[in-house]
């Protein structure tokens, strides 16, 4: 049953008034006002004046989120070139906070338990900067293929994508990670606005369930973070008992945890330690977003830190997982070629560094800023980010950057090495209009001069995939499951 004049269910209208008091009519008041619309500039693919060339629609920054813009309904940013491109990803304001409030650094080992389709995970690799080990986890295998496309899209190297339920991951990767990221499944309460679905499937008991699986997934992240790491705890939803009573509740059980402030506090609301079942925590260090309070929809987010002696403890760890990098890796009799830092198979560095260099004109640049691991999966050769222990009994859809594929006696580029270069990355590139560039997505091919083979297309310093020149012609290589008419 909803709520006639406010679109709300009944049920949760009651409990909001309830929960909030006077303050409940402006906070209703506010599903009268339209959703809010953002958009998250891609610092992987250049600078923010290429990108303030490039957009041809107008934006208003984000406060709260460095890279995050505002845009208007009408400009419809997932229709146009530059989206493809990996130059922006569409995502709500309120849930840029989470990554920011994360703050994740170059060099780090970072967990996204809850990943797809991807906005956390591709916020945060801008900050990683192709600098360390993002691995980006999502249970369900359709959602999970659907991150790893977008991270694809916005030319991540540095990250893992795999499909594994929390408790076989923590086996895997015990107090491994520097910072773990659980935005979890929830009830979408704070979704209401934009998200018709979320409002039909609210419920009561629908509420007890997320808060259930909730306590289960943060249990097992809990593992994975390191003695004086942090965890942050992420939902886009309101009700107490997903928010401040998951924390409290955690937070009884785990004495080896405890809030952080973050910098947010004073431009979000504190998180309420009168919803709590166990007050005195701390819970106010946490932070609620309200859309009657902020221009972005509703959000909860609490940092946690596990307790430890950061420095020493991590150096000991850091330690046995290289150890372990020795003892289970197949590939790794750390051959390094002469120019890039890489190791795997001496013979295959080789091959694969001479295929970069002379078919397809990529400079040192781009090597020295993409260190890592050369791993062969049948035909598939993979840039695996040094830092991942191993791939046995891991379900991995992307171990890593693909590179290339072998045919018989010859490499073939993948699409997925086109999205992580810039212009300056090599010299066998072309420059696309507008309108060459929507034929190239359309899967179409171009003209072209006395050019012969890969050539990178770029739109605005973009880069969209690779062609193969010959006779005039610009053969498409864009994936055939991307294509699309814009
Ligand atoms: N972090 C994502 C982003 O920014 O794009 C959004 C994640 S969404 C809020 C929560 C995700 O948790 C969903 O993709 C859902 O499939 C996944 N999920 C559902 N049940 C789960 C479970 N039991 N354990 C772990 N993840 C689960």
């Amino acid at each position: 049953m909803s709520d006639k004049k406010s679109i709300l269910p009944q049920a949760f209208a009651e409990r909001m008034r309830r929960l909030l008091g006077s303050e409940y009519e402006s906070f209703a008041a506010s599903y009268e006002s339209g959703r809010q619309y953002g958009l998250r500039r891609n610092p992987l693919k250049g600078s923010e004046e290429a990108f303030d060339r490039a957009v041809p629609f107008p934006l208003r920054k984000v406060s709260w989120a460095r890279e995050g813009y505002y845009y208007d309904a009408e400009s419809r940013p997932g229709r146009h070139v530059l989206h493809e491109a990996g130059a922006y990803y569409i995502q709500e304001p309120s849930a840029m906070a989470v990554a920011e409030v994360l703050s994740p650094n170059p060099g780090e080992r970072i967990l996204d338990l809850c990943a797809a389709p991807g906005g956390k995970s591709t916020q945060i690799a801008g900050r990683m900067q192709g600098q360390g080990l993002l691995v980006s986890n999502e249970v369900m295998g359709d959602r999970a293929r659907a991150l790893s496309q977008n991270v694809e899209r916005m030319g991540i190297a540095n990250c893992v994508v795999c499909s594994e339920k929390p408790e076989r991951l923590s086996s895997f990767f015990p107090a491994f990670f520097d910072r773990v990221l659980v935005d979890a499944p929830c009830s979408g309460e704070g979704m209401f606005r934009k998200d018709e679905a979320a409002r039909a499937e609210w419920s009561p008991e629908n509420v007890a369930m997320c808060a259930k699986r909730q306590a289960l997934i943060l249990e097992e992240a809990a593992k994975m973070v390191r003695p004086g790491g942090v965890m942050v705890y992420s939902t886009c939803t309101f009700s107490p008992e997903e928010n401040e009573g998951t924390i409290s509740a955690f937070l009884q059980n785990h004495e080896d945890y405890y809030i952080e402030e973050t910098v947010f506090e004073g431009i979000f609301s504190p998180g309420r330690d009168d919803w709590t079942i166990a007050p005195g925590a701390g819970i106010e260090h946490t932070l609620r977003l309200w859309p009657h309070l902020i221009q972005g929809e509703g959000h909860y987010v609490a940092r946690l830190r596990r307790k430890g002696q950061e420095t020493q403890l991590s150096a000991a760890e850091r330690q046995q997982w290289q150890d372990d990098v020795h003892r289970r890796g197949k590939e790794n009799d750390t051959a390094r070629t002469e120019n890039w830092k890489i190791t795997g198979d001496k013979k295959l560095c080789k091959l694969v560094e001479a295929f970069l260099r002379e078919e397809l004109g990529i400079d040192r640049a781009w090597m020295a800023r993409h260190p890592g691991r050369i791993v062969k999966f049948g035909e598939q050769i993979y840039l695996a980010p040094e830092e991942m222990p191993s791939f046995d009994g891991i379900k991995a859809l992307r171990p890593g950057l693909h590179l290339l594929t072998e045919k018989k006696n010859r490499f073939e580029p993948a699409h997925a090495l086109a999205r992580t270069l810039l212009e300056k990355d090599t010299k066998r590139r072309r420059a696309l209009t507008e309108a060459e560039a929507a034929a190239y997505l359309r899967g179409e091919s171009l003209n072209c001069g006395e050019e012969r083979g890969w050539t990178a297309l770029f739109y605005e310093g973009y880069a969209l995939g690779f062609g193969k020149a010959s006779g005039g012609q610009m053969k498409n290589h864009y994936p055939k499951g991307l294509r699309i008419s814009l």
